[in-house]
């Protein structure tokens, strides 16, 4: 059974893409949509032996060793140009580690067409990111699954700039404003609050730095709830 987190994901291949899947782990999203005839074909990239030899398991004992290739290596290194890849799914890491991957393999993301992303956390360094690669965000999408709450940001080609409460919440998402984004970000907000109250009452630059940096957020947030 695929998690929602992933289905939600999955949601965003279009019908016959040639997806890659990097970081794949049980390769469980790239097998869910081939076994649905749902996409053409999948690469399903691994760096770890643990993980790939997961992978490959769950590919052949699925019968679908045809239309899912297990490749071992970093990030968008398994791509090639050959593949036609015109998707491209990364998800369940850091948005740090996610942007890291995309910034190392910038030109295997050209070959995509679009990009379907989920941060666990930190959001803005993909978006940030996308700025800064010409990637423009067609696609945001939230959602809570066992207590947790997940973005998905979906990329295609082309310029935007955002501002930095966009930067932040999501220019989709903010407006959007569903349930699950008010949720997260009156937490998120709360923990700022915690935060800033606890920070000691010095008057040393980076403790006056970090509560410049907690209140700007914080406003960024009340401003769109
Ligand atoms: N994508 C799956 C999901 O969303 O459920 C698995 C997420 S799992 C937490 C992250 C996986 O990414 C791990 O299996 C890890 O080995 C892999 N990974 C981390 N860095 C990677 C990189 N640079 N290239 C390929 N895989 C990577």
């Amino acid at each position: 059974q695929l998690s929602e987190r992933l289905k939600r994901v999955g949601s965003y291949v279009e019908k016959n893409a040639r997806l890659a899947d990097i970081g794949s782990d049980h390769a469980y999203l790239p097998c869910y949509l081939a076994k649905h005839r749902l996409i053409d074909f999948a690469i399903a990239g691994e760096v770890v032996k643990g993980p790939f030899q997961s992978a490959e398991r769950q590919v052949r004992s699925e019968g679908l060793t045809d239309r899912v290739e297990v490749r071992m290596g970093d990030g968008l290194e398994v791509i090639r140009s050959e593949d036609e890849i015109s998707t491209i799914t990364i998800a369940g890491m850091g948005g740090p580690l996610i942007a890291k991957i995309l910034d190392r393999g910038e030109k295997n993301a050209a070959l995509a067409s679009r990009l379907i992303l989920q941060p666990n956390i930190h959001a803005w360094s993909i978006r940030e990111w996308a700025e800064k690669n010409e990637w423009n965000i067609v696609d945001e999408d939230i959602l809570e699954e066992n207590q947790k709450i997940y973005e998905i940001l979906v990329l295609e080609k082309g310029n935007m700039t955002l501002t930095e409460a966009q930067r932040l919440l999501g220019p989709i998402l903010m407006k959007k404003k569903s349930e699950t984004f008010q949720k997260k970000w009156l937490r998120e907000k709360q923990e700022w609050v915690r935060i800033l109250e606890h920070l000691p009452a010095e008057e040393r630059p980076e403790i006056l730095e970090k509560k410049e940096e907690l209140r700007i957020k914080i406003q960024m947030v009340e401003e769109v709830l």
